[in-house]
């Protein structure tokens, strides 16, 4: 028998990355650990997301990921027995602006080119698509049906179940305070109460993702912004779509905001500073419910009746050029990231646990290596920046 502490693979982090690709490594027949500083699954940014999942993205990377995960969540009720909350009921873009307008049509010939299912429709297909919207301004708007929603809550428990049930073993509580490293190889952790062995160590930790690649002697920037989300009371299914307004707000502290109808029927929202908020503070502000409410009642006057259940604050982890950062960590052996995630880490988590599980047990990922290999961890992370700067 192996010793208790001895495994193939180590995942630091139960979260929207770190699940997926514990239950991807336990499929491949991977004795699999798990280690969360806190005390359940899906306790970090996991939570924190409002469930929207979509392959319609502009990046090759993304747009192949995505897919992989809805594959997954659409299919996952068939594949476990398990609700997770999936609702198939697409995204929307609508346009009031000539610039939005602009914009998102400028976006579809790639994403056609990628065969996603996503189309322009005149202000009369939103009406249908989008019921009760406010028709002042409205020029039309993009759909792409096949996208969906699921419960971020509901998926982490649901993950973790599978994987365990596949062999993986969960230690929570447990931080990981450094990597045990021989040559120039990670070869486990350490945490406070233990350490523990693996050939790969799978760095999914979140917004820690930059303490942990530093203990490998990796610079691998990764930068907490905090962003506000809610939730209301149920209210008699209407809307099937994400709806995603990119207009920035009247009242200048939203860039755009995002909302949509979940698969119990309560409305779910959150908006995008005008000006991203560093930092690490997670304390609800005073001023996002009564902003994010006349945004919602704009677009959707009937919204103006809802009863608001919850709000919370969660923060996404942000890297420089906007683009996560996966693949096997440049110059260090073993060690493998998952990190940077963005606004989208929950969306990307089974397209990205699939193929760094598939990375590790045979060596290439199930995506074409050339697309893959643009978000990987070897790439100048502040190109984009730099030729912002231009
Ligand atoms: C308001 C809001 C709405 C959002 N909506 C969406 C959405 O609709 N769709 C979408 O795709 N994304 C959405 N996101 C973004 C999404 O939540 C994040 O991108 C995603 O959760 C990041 O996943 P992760 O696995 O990298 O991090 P996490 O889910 O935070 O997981 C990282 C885990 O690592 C653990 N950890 C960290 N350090 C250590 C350590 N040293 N030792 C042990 N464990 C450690 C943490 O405790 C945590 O559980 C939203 C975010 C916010 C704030």
């Amino acid at each position: 028998m192996r010793p208790t502490t001895e495994f193939d693979a180590i995942v630091i982090g139960a979260g929207s990355v770190g699940n997926p690709t514990a239950y991807f490594l336990a499929r491949e027949g991977l004795r699999t650990l798990v280690l969360d500083e806190l005390s359940a699954s899906g306790q970090g940014q996991n939570k924190a997301a409002i469930g929207g999942v979509r392959a319609t993205h502009s990046d090759p990377a993304k747009i192949k990921l995505c897919q992989e995960s809805l594959d997954v969540f659409s299919h996952w009720r068939e594949e476990t027995g398990t609700d997770i909350g999936w609702k198939k009921g697409g995204y929307c873009f609508p346009a009031f602006t000539e610039k939005v307008e602009a914009t998102i049509k400028g976006l579809l010939p790639i994403q056609k080119q990628h065969r996603l299912n996503i189309d322009w429709l005149d202000a009369d297909g939103i009406r249908k698509v989008v019921p009760g919207i406010n028709e002042n301004g409205l020029r039309g708007g993009t759909y792409s049906p096949d996208d969906g929603q699921v419960s971020p809550l509901l998926a982490a428990e649901s993950f973790t179940t599978e994987a365990v049930r596949r062999g993986a073993v969960y230690r929570y509580r447990e931080s990981v305070k450094s990597l045990v490293q021989k040559g120039n190889a990670v070869v486990g952790v350490r945490t406070e109460k233990e350490e523990y062995r693996a050939s790969t160590v799978v760095n999914a930790s979140g917004v820690n993702a930059t303490a942990i690649c530093k203990m490998a002697g990796l610079d691998i920037p990764i930068l907490p912004d905090s962003h506000e989300g809610g939730i209301s009371a149920p209210v008699r299914p209407f809307l099937d779509p994400l709806i995603v307004d990119l207009r920035p707000g009247p009242e200048g502290k939203t860039i755009n905001f995002y909302f949509g109808q979940d698969a119990n029927g309560q409305i779910i929202f959150c908006y995008t500073p005008i000006a991203p908020i560093a930092g690490t503070d997670r304390n609800s502000t005073y001023e996002f419910m009564p902003i994010i409410a006349a945004r919602l009642v704009e677009v959707i006057p009937r919204l103006k009746n809802l009863l608001i259940r919850r709000v919370w604050r969660g923060l996404y982890p942000m890297t420089p050029d906007g683009s996560p950062v996966v693949g096997k960590a440049p110059n260090v052996e073993g060690f493998v990231l998952g990190v940077g995630m963005c606004g989208q880490g929950f969306m990307l988590g089974p397209g990205v646990g699939a193929n760094l599980a598939a990375l590790i047990a045979h060596g290439s990922p199930r995506i074409d290596r050339e697309v893959f290999d643009l978000l990987s961890p070897a790439r100048d992370l502040y190109r984009g920046k730099k030729e912002a700067l231009k």
